[in-house]
């Protein structure tokens, strides 16, 4: 779970990575790092923290040149540390290059005990630095080249960016299971942004112009872009999940708003799972567009029943012993005004370990509420995700070893529904396709109240096109060995 940012051909290269990161600051909150190119050398900085946080302006001022690259981390269990801050940036026997990367190689640990057994050394735990040997050793003259060669023998997620002195690199895995976009300035069409999601566009005044495609490498250099595909091609694998959860609701990706989705898995979920209730509350940010389309599938008015406190940092400390276990009442709170005495129905995204459902149902009873329907705008859960999300173990995934009725008993609802997964593409489609009488501006139906979806065809074709492995168990990419103990004791380190 990490966002990457990268421009080339701007003067204000620095300044704009920094606004870039700053919007991709929801796809990781450990670290961040920016590393520019004045087309003679590099200049790194990063540090752990916030984007805000981490880029002073005297810093951002020492990162010179018109070409750029950013990353914001995500932090893995155990792995929260500079060492693993990205871009890595390395000197080597062809000049410096810089790498970020977002997604998770699944063939890392082989990759790297093959590197060590001829020499390599490794400083830290991410797959990144893998890439960093390969290019290395790679017996290619030109940087892209040497990087397409890297690649070309890992296998797993990827969205990647790379910088050398004067050539930034582009490069999304063969199955495009991370996003990855481009876009340029209207009135400076020789410069190129390059980000993790379109969001970052709209924030610097760049225009979307196209998806990085999967298995695509794209080399910006002062004699403009150019395109290839150097990898083994591969069936189309988006992640649904970056609909469902993790994307901003702001971007686009790959022809779908993330919102309409997001509002359009909430009526698929009403037409599904409907329910005779007085209220529908979101659990706040994440739920917010599909409870706005299970109100309006469904008819029952959309009310705010909880309120989530934005100033819970990472690194807030609970004041005293006495006073812990806030639990999740330090991040929501519930308005008993719009609960008291009301069936509630509340929509959440999904459900990890079931603890903060558990918690939210009773902070909806607490407040009064006579009774309380979980709905959830995704499958059940049992799968972890090798490819870049960070996801407990099986064991951990409620969903993985209990049943619905169990889960609902567990959280203490008076009843539980989860989209399906044939609902969800369906729902993909319908924000992707224009419908016949579309709200002009978004290409999404607009639901008068109570106008009901037909229910979704069972999961076609389509299916195929995205990864849903983290709900069906069904990996589109081998994955080797679960990491050995001695790469999680690095992890750790
Ligand atoms: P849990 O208490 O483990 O069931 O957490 C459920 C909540 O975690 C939901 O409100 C989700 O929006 C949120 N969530 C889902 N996936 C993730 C993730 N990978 N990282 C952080 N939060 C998540």
């Amino acid at each position: 779970m990490c966002g990457v940012f990268g421009i080339y051909g701007h003067a204000e290269a620095a300044n704009l990575t920094y606004l870039g990161l700053h919007s991709l600051q929801h796809r990781g909150q450990e670290s961040a790092g920016i590393v520019t190119t004045d087309g003679v050398q590099l200049y790194a900085h990063r540090a752990m923290g916030h984007v805000i946080d981490v880029f002073p302006q005297e810093q951002l001022a020492r990162l010179e040149g018109e070409a750029a690259i950013g990353h914001v981390r995500y932090s893995t269990a155990g792995g929260s540390h500079l060492k693993n801050a990205q871009p890595i940036a390395v000197e080597y026997s062809r000049g410096s290059i810089a790498i970020g990367h977002n997604g998770n190689l699944t063939n890392a640990q082989q990759l790297r005990e093959q590197l060590e057994a001829s020499g390599s050394i490794f400083q830290a735990a991410s797959d990144t630095e893998v890439i960093v040997h390969l290019i290395a050793k790679s017996t290619q003259r030109q940087m892209p080249d040497r990087l397409a060669d890297a690649l070309s023998r890992v296998e797993g997620a990827y969205s990647l960016l790379a910088l050398s002195h004067d050539t930034l690199v582009a490069a999304r895995d063969p199955r495009g299971i991370r996003p990855l976009c481009m876009g340029r300035f209207p009135r400076q069409p020789g410069a190129v942004v390059i980000a993790s999601e379109s969001t970052s566009f709209d924030l610097i005044g760049a225009e979307f112009e196209r998806e990085i495609e999967p298995g695509e490498m794209v080399v910006v250099t002062a004699r403009g872009v150019e395109s290839s595909f150097p990898f083994p091609r591969a069936d189309r694998k988006l992640c649904l999940f970056e609909y469902v959860y993790f994307a901003r609701p702001d971007s686009t990706v790959e022809g779908a708003s993330v919102y309409e989705v997001r509002k359009q898995l909430g009526r698929v979920l009403a037409a599904e799972h409907p329910v005779e209730a007085d209220v529908v509350i979101p659990v706040p940010d994440s739920g917010v567009p599909a409870t706005i389309g299970y109100s309006e599938q469904s008819g029952i008015p959309f009310e705010m029943g909880l309120v989530r406190s934005h100033y819970i940092g990472r690194t807030f400390i609970e004041p005293e012993q006495r006073i812990r276990h806030f639990g999740v009442k330090l991040k929501l709170s519930a308005i008993s005004r719009t609960l008291k005495g009301k069936r509630v129905v509340v929509v959440d995204d999904s459900i990890v370990r079931g603890t903060t459902s558990r918690k939210i149902v009773k902070l909806i009873r607490d407040a009064g509420a006579r009774e309380v329907h979980f709905r959830i705008s995704s499958p059940p859960n049992s799968w972890p995700c090798y490819y870049g999300i960070d996801t407990p173990t099986r064991s951990e995934l409620i969903a993985s070893n209990h049943s619905i009725e169990e889960i609902n008993s567990y959280i203490t609802s008076d009843s539980l529904a989860y989209v399906s997964l044939e609902g969800m593409v369906s729902a993909v489609e319908r924000a992707t396709v224009p419908h016949a009488g579309a709200h002009a501006g978004n290409g999404a139906p607009q639901g008068a109240a109570g106008r009901r979806l037909p229910l979704a065809e069972p999961a076609g074709p389509v299916t195929a096109r995205f990864c849903h492995a983290c709900w069906t168990g069904e990996y589109p990419i081998e994955f080797r060995s679960e990491p050995s103990a001695r790469q999680l004791r690095l992890r750790e380190a």
